[in-house]
């Protein structure tokens, strides 16, 4: 194309395995890679990889990953034409694209007024509805008071969820069974919404029960060719934020694929796309589709679409922000085989899922034939409180389904974390449990499997051995039986004074 223009030098606005993943292709396309670390980021492998590295002062992400004007200044100093975003923190943030654009630099995303459209979910639900893709049915204006919030309830009937419209990341929902609960619901939906995204509006959505999450990666160019990369099935959710995710899903029939596929599409052309971007659709237990939002941004469980169509989504997003035409043409595109993404958290799953910290004192990560890992620690690491809680996703591929689900079973076995518990064990309790296996699944996994199962009854210091023992060297293969055996275990714990050595610093 006439007015494209090679980028040389690219900073990653971001940090941990992003940021990784990102620098991988910056790297491979022969381009330079500049990093921005936080003071507690500075040994992380990322601010090593990057061909240069620049402080970004303090440890909040306000202070740091979040300072817009401070990153752009960075850039500038660093001679780098481009910023890549990666996910969170400013990736869907408009006036941070604008003002990279403004400063004569190339944002690689979407134009910011895209952004701002489909950050806000009221606004995102009337422009895709007036292409005619099927909405939540609920408003798409924000409510201001009780009496308009039981009216829409009493219009579309209860469950129904209060949503943020500037909503992400799971916050700032409220589910509500009946009227006595509407008015409380407001209130903390809101507080909550202001707090996270500072942005009190809500708006009302009717609740479906047992739902599928499916969303389609779509990629677009500046001149109006979109084509989408198939779908991802996310329902494996905590907290409404997803853990474990597949495709192709088992819940579409081909008929149903190619219809949402066209209604993403539509979407996408809806809002003036550019560049990777995602919508997301909720799937009802009778088979309907509706649109839930569109991310403005490179996914965090795109590794799975990457290895079932073979396409580098970084490296197709840099050549859309290049300037140049897609190539791909969507008869082009195809789906092979199955992928599966465990996301691995410092997490205790045995605890509500809450956040844990720590230094990762032993590390494995798992290897061997379509073993993906697209980790941002090491061993030594260490998982602050500052940012979020991922330590790394675990991708796998197969030639089928249950293809997959045993190379993902096994990595799992083989993923060896101590210092942090991890959401490792509640992984691999999805990929043994018959409703994965069926896949016939609904995002209420946890609440219905999970959280119901003999697991609540807390981490069985099995797992801490095992580990402790596979690490020292006292157990042969995973260990998965012989730490069921507890006299053994004792044993062999007994012995080695030198397993204590191996976990000091
Ligand atoms: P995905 O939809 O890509 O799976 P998640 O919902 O898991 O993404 O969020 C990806 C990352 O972005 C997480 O670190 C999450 O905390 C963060 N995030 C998502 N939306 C927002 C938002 N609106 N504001 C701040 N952080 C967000
Ligand atoms: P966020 O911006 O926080 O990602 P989403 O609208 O994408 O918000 O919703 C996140 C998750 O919440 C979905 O994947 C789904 O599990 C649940 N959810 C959202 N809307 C509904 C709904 N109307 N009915 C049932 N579950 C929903
Ligand atoms: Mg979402």
């Amino acid at each position: 194309m006439s007015n494209s223009k090679d980028l040389q030098k690219i900073l990653v606005a971001n940090r941990g395995e992003i940021a990784l993943r990102i620098m991988r292709t910056v790297r491979e396309m022969g381009k330079k890679s500049v990093a921005v670390y936080s003071d507690v980021d500075m040994n992380m492998p990322f601010a090593r990889y990057a061909d240069e590295s620049f402080p970004l002062h303090g440890k909040e992400a306000r202070e740091t990953y979040l300072h817009a004007d401070e990153i752009i200044r960075i850039a500038a100093e660093a001679g780098a034409d481009a910023i890549h975003p990666g996910y969170g923190f400013l990736s869907e943030n408009s006036e941070f694209a604008e003002k990279i654009e403004r400063a004569g630099l190339t944002f690689i995303g979407p134009r910011p007024a895209t952004i701002a459209s489909m950050g806000d979910k009221t606004e995102a639900r009337k422009l895709v509805a007036s292409y005619g893709v099927p909405v939540v049915p609920g408003t798409s204006e924000p409510i201001n008071d009780r009496s308009e919030a039981v009216s829409v309830a009493n219009r579309i009937g209860y469950p129904v969820l209060i949503k943020a419209a500037a909503g992400g990341g799971g916050k700032g929902m409220r589910l509500i069974r009946n009227e006595s609960e509407i008015e409380d619901g407001i209130r903390s939906a809101r507080s909550e919404a202001k707090s996270a995204f500072g942005d009190g509006r809500i708006f009302v959505e009717k609740y479906l029960v047992n739902p599928r999450h499916i969303e389609f990666q779509i990629l677009s160019d500046n001149y109006g060719n979109v084509v989408h990369l198939f779908e991802r099935e996310c329902s494996i959710q905590r907290r409404h934020q997803k853990v474990v995710e597949e495709t192709p899903s088992t819940a579409l029939t081909p008929e149903q694929r190619t219809e949402m596929s066209d209604a993403a599409t539509s979407a996408a052309r809806a809002c003036g796309y550019r560049n990777a971007g995602t919508v997301e659709f909720i799937l009802s237990e009778e088979g309907k589709y509706y649109f839930l939002e569109m991310n403005t941004r490179l996914q965090v469980e795109h590794p799975i679409t990457e290895l079932t169509t073979g396409i580098d989504i970084v490296r197709e997003q840099i050549k859309i922000a290049e300037g140049r035409g897609l190539e791909l043409r969507q008869d082009q595109i195809t789906q092979t085989g199955h992928a599966i993404e465990c996301r691995i958290y410092a997490e205790d799953v045995y605890n509500g899922f809450i956040p844990d910290t720590g230094r990762l004192a032993a590390l494995r990560e798992p290897a061997g034939p379509w073993v993906r890992v697209d980790s941002g620690v090491e061993t030594g690491s260490e998982l602050s409180v500052y940012y979020d809680s991922m330590i790394a996703k675990l991708s796998v591929w197969g030639s089928d389904r249950g293809d997959a689900i045993r190379k993902m079973t096994r990595s799992l076995e083989d993923y060896l974390i101590a210092g942090v518990r991890t959401t490792i064990p509640f992984c691999r309790f999805v990929m043994l449990s018959d409703a994965f296996r069926s896949g016939k699944y609904s995002t209420h996994f946890v609440e219905d499997l999970w959280s119901d199962s003999k697991q609540l009854s807390g981490p069985p210091p099995d797992e801490e051995i095992r580990l402790a023992l596979i690490l020292a060297g006292a157990i042969r293969g995973n260990g998965l039986e012989e730490v069921n055996n507890h006299d053994d275990v004792s044993r062999k714990l007994a012995r080695p004074r030198w397993l204590d050595k191996r976990f000091e610093d």
